[in-house]
């Protein structure tokens, strides 16, 4: 593990343990809306969220906020649970749901109502906002911030009975419509909706806000450190005014925000997310191509390989823009230590020993991991046939191609060093079948072993093989930022090559033989490749995670 300096928040943490605030009680909480997948920004949440309360011995809630009934769905409760899981984090009996607050929430509403704190506005969306002023202008009072107490009451009772049709009234903070901060001027705190609750069904036809609803379940819950992303900064000092109608002496939860994750060649909002899938311009949430962590998963992400990057990347006040480079160094680094390589030839050729035995076959030692002796190793067989990449093989190469080409020597891995001797092409000129010859004393241990080739092969046997398909797998957008490019419809912006299929692949017998879903290799010389969930017992379909080498960034 790589010792880094502490962030601001472990910072302002270690500050509020060490002064005894709260009790010297630590309680974070993860806070999703069930509107969607979750994605590698989440991620660094949940990292952060879980990651504080393990380091400094508290605790963290996952609560579902669940505040919004037209967009949310037990389907991406249950994947956030296990996504959050996955990742290696437990809320164990920690578990809420913002919902859960309603009665208490429309309680507190009521008795703002009653001390003259909140009134029902009528007026429109667009007059409010346009009451609202600007940050250098002061706001306007609505007509009806100083109707009765009693009106009020009547009013907010009855939007919650179903009597108003939506967006005819909502219920609104009395604070300050000169306020500086926008967030002060009169916030909405309720509207109706009504369309059934993914838990509570049809019991409400008002929901809370979010400013209203966050901090007073973070009060609800005794969470001490409500993180978040730095886009509610702003909302803080509203966030501290409604937890004061709660808030005694003795707790009070404070919001600390940090920098969200944004990365390069992908889209992060979860409506974007959910527009591909519907959309159909994927294959769905746990799409490989997707930054949600189902689909990072099928890719072939490793939950550590997640963390390391989050962990690398860090906490801090200002937003940028992180290459998905770094995200894919994570993973090529830790594969590079923990995955078997193996033979596997994804465009195949055939290449003829034509002076190696017919039928003659040598099981040859193929060592597993040359980073980890320990990893042991597998036979490979050698026959007079075999399959070799098409882009391994050149008539007339350009200068510095050394791989095969007649006349020129190649090493073919763990086998033997074999000269080309030329090749045979089809009546359209294309290259159909390649021929060598074989030097017997270039084996592996073999006197003519160490001699000097400068370009080696990987093989399968065309005898002994497995055919399997292979999704080669590349960014999903064509533009850095797509989220940047606001004249551009973001369809347009997506790389038609994000996704290539090739369905006759050729992989060695022990790889076939051990290979089942989730299985993480690294074929030799073209990448880290998992094994895909669609496989069946008849089809191996594998999924390239990365490649060895960056060729984006050169
Ligand atoms: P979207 O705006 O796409 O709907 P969201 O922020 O509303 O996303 P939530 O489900 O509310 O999604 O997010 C739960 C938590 O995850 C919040 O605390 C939020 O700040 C955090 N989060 C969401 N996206 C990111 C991100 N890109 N980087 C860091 N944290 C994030
Ligand atoms: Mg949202
Ligand atoms: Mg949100």
């Amino acid at each position: 593990e790589e010792k880094r300096s502490l962030n601001f928040i472990e910072i302002a943490v270690e500050n509020d343990l060490a002064a005894g605030k709260n009790g010297g009680r630590l309680n974070t909480r993860f806070p999703p809306e069930p509107n969607g997948y979750l994605h590698i920004g989440h991620a660094k949440a949940i990292c952060m969220d879980f990651g504080i309360a393990q380091k400094y011995g508290g605790t963290c809630n996952l609560r579902f906020d669940d505040t919004n009934p037209v967009k949310e769905d037990v389907e991406y409760v249950d994947s956030i649970k296990e996504d959050i899981h996955w990742l290696g984090f437990d809320w164990g009996d920690r578990l809420y749901y913002a919902s859960d607050y309603f009665p208490k929430l429309w309680d507190l509403a009521v008795k703002m109502i009653e001390e003259g704190k909140a009134y029902v506005d009528e007026q429109s969306a667009e007059e409010i906002a346009q009451q609202k002023g600007t940050p250098t202008q002061p706001g306007t009072e609505s007509p009806y911030r100083n109707r009765s107490v009693k009106e009020n009451l009547d009013l907010f009772i009855r939007m919650n009975k179903g009597e108003f049709e939506e967006g005819s009234m909502v219920l609104r903070a009395k604070i300050d419509m000169t306020s500086p901060n926008m967030h002060m001027r009169d916030p909405i705190m309720y509207r109706i909706i009504k369309h059934p609750h993914h838990r509570t069904g049809n019991t409400w036809n008002v929901y809370p806000m979010y400013d209203f609803a966050h901090g007073q379940s973070d009060y609800f819950e005794g969470v001490t450190h409500s993180i978040c992303t730095l886009e509610f900064e702003v909302h803080r000092p509203l966030y501290d005014w409604f937890v004061d109608e709660l808030a005694d002496d003795s707790y009070r939860p404070r919001q600390l925000e940090f920098n969200r994750l944004n990365l390069t060649y992908t889209v992060m909002s979860k409506r974007k997310l959910l527009q591909l899938v519907k959309e159909n311009l994927v294959a769905g949430w746990d799409d490989p191509r997707m930054p949600t962590i189902c689909g990072l998963r099928r890719r072939g992400y490793t939950p550590s390989s997640i963390r390391n990057f989050i962990d690398r990347i860090g906490y801090t006040k200002y937003d940028g823009l992180i290459s998905v480079s770094l995200l894919e160094h994570s993973i090529r680094e830790e594969l590079n230590k923990t995955a078997n390589r193996v033979s596997a030839v994804i465009n195949p050729i055939k290449l003829v020993i034509t002076n190696y035995p017919e039928g003659q076959v040598e099981n040859l030692i193929a060592e597993n991991n040359p980073e980890s002796p320990e990893a042991g190793s597998h036979e490979i067989p050698f026959t007079r046939e075999l399959y070799i990449e098409r882009e391994d093989f050149m008539e007339n190469p350009p200068k510095k191609f050394f791989r095969m080409t007649p006349g020129q020597e190649v090493r073919l891995k763990s086998a033997y060093i074999v000269k080309c001797t030329g090749c045979k092409k089809n009546e359209a000129g294309e290259v159909e079948e390649i021929y060598c010859e074989y030097d017997p004393l270039t084996k592996s241990g073999m006197p003519e072993s160490g001699r000097k080739v400068k370009g080696t092969l990987h093989w399968v046997s065309a005898q002994y093989n497995q055919k399997v398909e292979v999704r080669l797998y590349d960014r999903l957008f064509n533009v850095e930022n797509p989220a940047e490019e606001k004249e551009r419809d973001f369809r347009e912006l997506l790389n038609p090559d994000s996704l290539i299929v090739k369905t006759d692949c050729r992989i060695e017998p022990y790889l076939a033989s051990i290979a089942k879903p989730g299985d993480r290799f690294q074929f030799q010389r073209m990448g880290y490749f998992c094994v895909d969930s669609d496989s069946t017992s008849d089809k191996l379909i594998f999924n390239r995670t990365v490649a060895l080498k960056d060729s984006w960034e050169k």
